[in-house]
């Protein structure tokens, strides 16, 4: 490759700038030419796309977004979207793509490999849901405003002696209800990848009240069901008073944690050095503490497995 382009894509998530900064500066690096594509592929389609130099993506790395943006485009999911996509590229000499973004935008990546364009996924998407990578770009800080908002909601929680449902993002993927009600140390936590049984959950809250416990906080992922739902079950069921709070898109904004800035850095590096070596058509994430990179076609085949262990122990400890 001697020229590349960079847009996000999908949902916006924390660490996206800080990703694109570390694509265009690694690629300047190296001696490419760098173009940034505006709102995902309806930009890509619509031929908004400029050159980028060092200065570009000048303090970025701390910001929450996408100084890129993003937004749908059903128009790229037809082959006439995907040829007139990759045909903006070509004319401008531009022979490498980074997409960052969730699954939908890894298909995207796909579709315009198969149109001759070397591509590279780069997982930015708060949901943790991209299986390949043990953490998306925008996780670690969702997962951190989760518990800050836990944490204060258990203060009034346990001044009134009642029980809080928080309901979370994440529609097929737990993680952030997971990890989050784990560094919060609540007493339930449901997702949607486990089933539960409502009831028990109620009569263990109701038990636990009765022995003294003064507070309790139920984490629901948002492809359980509505907060509402449950708190209205939990009430039918044991007669329990709950509030509810669901925290929206607050999860996906702020400023991203250290752990994201380092993570995007790492991948938005790495996917130019695997273009360099001729790789295409892969999704880049971490396992174990490891760079690696993955078909994507296998990535958007393949469903994301929620932690078991994790899911144990957040068991054992809630008692
Ligand atoms: P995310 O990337 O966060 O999963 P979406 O599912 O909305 O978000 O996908 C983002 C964009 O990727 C879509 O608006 C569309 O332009 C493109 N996309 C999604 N699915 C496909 C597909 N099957 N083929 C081509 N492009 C797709």
């Amino acid at each position: 490759v001697k020229s590349i382009a960079v847009l996000t894509s999908g949902g916006d998530s924390q660490g996206m700038n800080a990703a694109v900064r570390a694509v265009v500066r690694s690629a300047l690096f190296y001696g490419l030419e760098v173009y940034a594509v505006q709102r995902g592929y309806y930009g890509l389609i619509n031929d908004d796309i400029r050159k980028m130099d060092l200065r570009s993506v000048g303090d970025i790395i701390q910001r929450g977004g996408t100084i890129l943006q993003t937004a749908r485009c059903p128009e790229m999911k037809t082959l006439e979207g995907q040829q007139k996509a990759a045909e903006n590229l070509r004319k401008r000499g531009i022979d490498g793509l980074v997409v960052i973004g969730g699954d939908g935008s890894y298909q995207g990546a796909y579709k315009l490999t198969q149109q001759g364009i070397k591509t590279m996924g780069l997982p930015g998407t708060i949901d943790n849901d991209i299986p390949f990578t043990d953490v998306t770009i925008g996780f670690d800080t969702a997962v951190s405003i989760v518990v800050d908002a836990i944490n204060k909601l258990r203060d009034t929680m346990s001044s009134h002696e009642r029980s809080s449902i928080v309901e979370v993002m994440g529609r097929h993927c737990g993680d952030i209800a997971l990890y989050a009600g784990l560094a919060s140390g609540a007493e339930a936590i449901l997702v949607p990848e486990v089933k539960f049984d409502l009831q028990k959950v109620s009569c263990r809250m109701k038990e636990n009240f009765m022995n003294g416990k003064k507070h309790s906080i139920i984490v629901v992922a948002e492809g359980v069901g509505k907060g509402e739902n449950i708190a209205k079950e939990l009430h039918d069921c044991c007669g329990i008073d709950s509030r509810v709070t669901v925290l929206g898109h607050i999860q996906r904004g702020g400023t991203p944690t250290h752990n994201d800035r380092i993570l995007a850095s790492r991948l938005g590096d790495f996917a130019i050095r695997k273009l360099l070596e001729g790789e295409s058509g892969k999704g880049c994430g971490i396992i174990k503490g490891e760079l690696v990179t993955t078909d994507i076609e296998k990535i958007v085949n393949s469903k994301k497995q929620i932690n078991m262990d994790m899911y144990q122990l957040a068991l054992r400890l809630s008692q």
